[in-house]
């Protein structure tokens, strides 16, 4: 895949001639699509984390529905993720408490012991 155009054009716009490289997808893009401060294309820049702003987004919190990255969220449990901003504010974390399966197979043992 080795392509060699004398003059690359935005891989967003196909417009305007190519004169940055984003930092996260590689992608060639124009001043336009290219945002300085992130150093991003404006593709990342939507993806990127909104807590932090640097790196890409893996998750929402629950609380504010802001995009966080790695960083920025704490994981629940398998699903949920709330921003270390909302984990901040709340003093008591909204941690489920573990029900597990290990109390309903200490039931289901409790029954299948009986004799
Ligand atoms: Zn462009
Ligand atoms: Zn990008
Ligand atoms: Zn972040
Ligand atoms: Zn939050």
């Amino acid at each position: 895949m080795v392509k060699t155009q004398p003059r690359q054009l935005c891989e967003i716009c196909n417009q305007n001639p190519a004169t940055h490289t984003c930092k996260h997808c590689k992608r060639k893009v124009c001043t336009k699509h290219y945002n300085k401060q992130t150093e991003t294309c404006s593709i990342c820049t939507q993806a990127l984390c909104q807590i932090c702003g640097r790196k890409l987004s893996i998750g929402y919190c629950i609380t504010c529905g802001r995009l966080g990255c790695i960083d920025c969220l704490k994981q629940i449990d398998n699903v949920r993720r709330i921003c270390i901003e909302c984990l901040s504010k709340n003093k008591q974390p909204i941690l489920p408490r573990i029900t597990g399966p290990q109390k309903i197979t200490q039931q289901l043992f409790s029954h299948t012991s009986r004799k």
